[in-house]
Formats: structure tokens, sequence, C-alpha cells
């Protein structure tokens, strides 16, 4: 029966030494009843930092105010980090930072939302694996991928969750080169598609308008030569439809805690082209004019 407690202590104390190293004193071995170890556990839990933060969040209305996190980079600085990761990666010079145990202990015990430095949408497509082309490890993106990276309300309650409880400084929409989703929109626009499987419409809906828009810009080029002005058309297409539908993100913005910028990966290179902050601003300004844009930032009480 001791030999149990004792054991039920040390599990429980090895807990709170991953959670509280310093509160369990790391080899200290002391004889704790198991119900008063639980109480402990517990009171340190609900003391922590970051239990705190919840509980102010909890008062707290306005996604903005939860941007709270004392170690972040400026969001020029996290863009910076994100230009720097990718330029070592195509010059075959990574870093491969926060993959080792260490990062992954330190993932248990601490929260992402001190940590993760961009949030990053992007395709699903297999030859854009996010945290190897910014040369990122693990706690340093929060990533949403989808087929075409399309924002649609999945994507962009995700987006709002990496940049108003994550606390990410930057939004990556980033679209890549030889897309699938977008070829295949193009395709269908053309007439020259093939029937696809009954959820890839719905899902690839959204690039359509962008398609539409480079082809009546770009008349003279025909067939697939239009598809590389369509995927950045998508790029753009993705901000409008974020920032029409989240006035959580247009807030952050505005606050300027967080900065949204489009890109495209090129797979074959692996090469980022960083596309210009005039038009994202100008697509904020459109939409700020727009009278059919969403208006209320928080869901209704009790979601
Ligand atoms: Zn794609």
């Amino acid at each position: 029966m001791g030999r149990i407690i004792r054991l039920s202590v040390t599990v429980c104390c090895l807990f709170a030494f991953v959670a509280f190293p310093v509160a369990c004193g790391g080899d200290k071995k002391e004889e704790v009843p198991v119900e008063k170890a639980k109480q402990v556990s517990k009171a340190k839990i609900e003391h922590t930092p970051e239990a705190k933060q919840v509980s102010n969040a909890k008062t707290e209305n306005a996604p903005e105010a939860k941007h709270v996190s004392k170690a972040k980079p400026s969001p020029d600085k996290a863009v910076a980090m994100l230009k720097a990761g990718n330029t070592r990666f195509i010059e075959g010079i990574s870093n491969h930072p926060h993959i080792n145990l260490g990062r992954l202990i330190q993932s248990g015990k601490e929260s992402q939302g001190d940590h993760a430095y961009a949030t990053v949408i992007t395709c699903s497509d297999s030859r854009v694996p996010v945290e190897l082309i910014f040369d990122a490890g693990v706690m340093d993106i929060f990533v949403v991928r989808v087929a075409g990276n399309v924002c649609d309300v999945d994507e962009i309650g995700s987006i709002e969750y990496g940049l108003a409880h994550v606390n990410t400084p930057v939004l990556v929409v980033l679209g890549h080169t030889q897309c699938g989703a977008v070829t295949a929109v193009t395709h269908a626009i053309h007439g020259t598609g093939h029937a696809l499987e009954r959820n890839i419409p719905p899902l690839v809906d959204n690039i359509a308008p962008a398609v539409r828009r480079a082809i009546s810009k770009y008349p003279e080029l025909l067939g697939d030569s239009i598809i590389p002005n369509a995927i950045e058309e998508n790029v753009w297409q993705g901000i409008e439809d974020l920032f029409m539908n989240s006035p959580a993100t247009r807030n952050l913005v505005k606050s300027g805690s967080v900065k949204v910028v489009g890109a495209i990966y090129d797979v074959g290179t692996g090469k980022i082209e960083w596309l210009p902050d005039a038009k994202v601003d100008y697509i904020f300004k459109t939409v700020e004019a727009n009278p059919a844009r969403a208006m209320k930032a928080m869901a209704s009480e009790g979601h």
C-alpha cells in the first residue's frame, strides 16, 4: 500500500515537475499524502501566469486586448525572421531550430502564445512544407493548410485564433506556383475541366473570382498561361475574403498588432516572392469602405 502511495506521489511530482519545475524542487522527494499533493498541484495551476492571462482575457471583449504576449517580435521583425529563414533554406544553410527534445519539453510546459511568431495559411500541397521553407521549428508557426489556400469560414476562424489567441504578430497568405486547385478552377472556367468529387466545388468556389479577375486583366494570356496570374490573384482574394469577414483581424491590423502579407512560394526553387504591402493596404482600405463587410467581431454568448 505504502509503495502504491509513494508511486502515486512520484507520478504526481513528475507531472508537477514538467509543469512547474521550480515548485517541485527537482530531485527533492517529499512524502506528501496523495490528496494533499493533488490539492497543491491544483493550487499551482490556478496561479500560473498563463491561468491569470486566461481569466483576464475573459473580462475583456476586444480581441486586441488579449495581445499581451511579452516575448513577441514586432510585426516587421517577424516578417524579417520569415524572410531570413527562407533565405537560409534556399541557400542550403538552414539552422533547423527548435526541433530537439528540449523544445518538445518546453512545448509541453509553456504556452504557444508566448512563442509562435507567425500565422501562415497556405495550400495543402506536399511541396510546401511550411516550417522547412521558413527554417522554423516546433512552436514557431501557427499553420492553416487547405487546398488552394482559400479563406472561408473554417480557415478564417483558424486565422482569428492564430492572431487573437496565439498572439502571432504576422499573417502570411502564401500561394504557390503550379497550384493544382487554381489550375482546376482555371480549367473549369475555360470549359476544359473534368468531373470533380462532390466536396471539391464548394471548397474551390472561393478561387473562381480570382481566376475570372486574372482573365479579364490579361485577356491576351490564353490557356494555362493565365495560371501564374490567377495564383497571385488568389492570394489577394484570400486577403480580401479575410478582411471582409473578420472584423477581429481588421481591428488587430488597425491597432498595429498584426501585419498581413501576401506571398508566393516557388515549388521548384524554394524561393518566396513577397508581394507588395501597398496592395494589402489598398485591399484593407477598400474593405473598410465596403458596407457589406462583417461588423460584429465577437461570437454570440454561449459560443
Ligand atoms: Zn496548391
